[in-house]
């Protein structure tokens, strides 16, 4: 890899690690076992050359390989593919309306990194390509009509791997409905594929005509890299702020130090932490779950030394598209009959929330 590779996208994408042997080279690599070896056929491994680079070795404890290395426990949980029913919410293909301000846009089903607790796993099963553009005037056309949604959330997938002509196309559609304020892309390009972030992007992205957020996904304080920083000053000079969402990963993040040292490193490179997420029962990633219980005892912790803008909401989102809840120290509301947990809503209304 020379220099100019590593600074493509384009190479970076075409060049992703797809299979335990290319870690080889890295100090701690172990073979994979029969076990790996089947889950990685369920779950597919895929990773940019950048997002490995910020591995320190190939060890099961770095941070970096276990957030892409398949797992025998993903094949194990038998967890619903779809608990908060973005399915059900369809009302024309790829568009979800689940909140009353709010719609959620499916983009393309192609990622820089496969995420082992992703909770669109479904999605990597059949590839999914960019939008037609018949598919995105059924979007605009029911969105036309719902003036009520005021922002719309571009997800995927990753849409920020698709062309700039797709991503130019997708923006056009949706800014041209007056009744949209604002377009929201979830990306994990910020972290594993910064490169991305060309000055022709960032132009598309600050000049579409609705006002654009990038939500990012830093999970760990290692992903935290130059590029990265680079990247969000391009973004800011363009009017594109930049705000961040954590899962809450066993093994890999719940710890306060570590959640200390990635929240105030994200201020650092102008990023807002906003939700630390616990995650959402998903076919394939309940291994990484932690227990609302120990989410809760890190955020005390963390509100001890942390500057309130350094701070994200702990929250998790509730099944079928119950909302998301908040989980403050007093949002506990007791146990239902049959055991289930429940939490206040904003509204200080219980809801129920199965733990597993
Ligand atoms: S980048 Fe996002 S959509 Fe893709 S695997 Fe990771 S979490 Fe899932």
């Amino acid at each position: 890899m020379t220099p100019s590779d590593s600074n493509d996208w384009h190479w970076q994408l075409s060049h992703c690690i797809t299979s335990h042997e290319e870690l080889s080279h890295l100090s701690g690599y172990i073979p994979p076992t029969a076990e790996q070896l089947a889950c990685a056929q369920q779950y597919p491994m895929l990773a940019t050359p950048f997002y490995l680079s910020l591995a320190n070795s190939a060890s099961q404890d770095d941070p970096i390989i276990r957030q892409c290395l398949p797992q025998p426990a993903e094949c194990e949980d038998g967890a619903d593919k779809d608990p908060l029913g973005e399915q059900n919410a369809s009302p024309v293909p790829r568009l979800v309306h689940r909140y009353h301000d709010r719609a959620l846009f499916v983009t393309c089903g192609c990622c820089a990194v496969h995420c082992r607790h992703c909770m669109r796993k479904r999605v990597w099963e059949t590839p999914l390509p960019p939008p037609t553009d018949n598919e995105l005037e059924a979007a605009i056309g029911y969105l036309r009509s719902h003036p009520e949604v005021r922002e719309v959330l571009i997800s995927g997938g990753d849409p920020l791997t698709l062309e700039d002509d797709d991503i130019a196309r997708v923006l056009r559609a949706f800014a041209s409905v007056p009744s949209i304020e604002m377009l929201r892309i979830g990306s994990r390009t910020l972290v594993a594929l910064p490169q991305r972030y060309t000055e022709e992007l960032c132009n598309l992205l600050g000049s579409c005509g609705k006002t654009v957020w990038i939500a990012s996904h830093f999970n760990h304080p290692q992903e935290l890299s130059n590029e990265a920083e680079s990247a969000v000053l391009r973004l800011m000079r363009h009017g594109v702020p930049v705000v961040n969402q954590t899962v809450l990963l066993k093994g890999i993040n719940d710890d306060a130090d570590i959640l200390a040292k990635l929240f105030t490193g994200l201020l650092r490179i102008r990023i807002k932490p906003y939700y630390l997420f616990h995650g959402d029962p998903v076919c394939g990633t309940l291994c990484f779950r932690t227990g609302i219980d120990a989410g809760v005892a890190i955020m005390a912790q963390l509100r001890k030394r942390l500057s309130g803008m350094a701070l994200p909401a702990f929250a998790i989102d509730l099944p079928q598209g119950g909302g998301k809840v908040r989980i403050e120290p007093n949002s506990f509301a007791g146990l239902a009959p049959d055991g289930t947990r429940m939490y206040y809503d904003l509204g200080g209304h219980p809801v129920l929330y199965a733990e597993t």
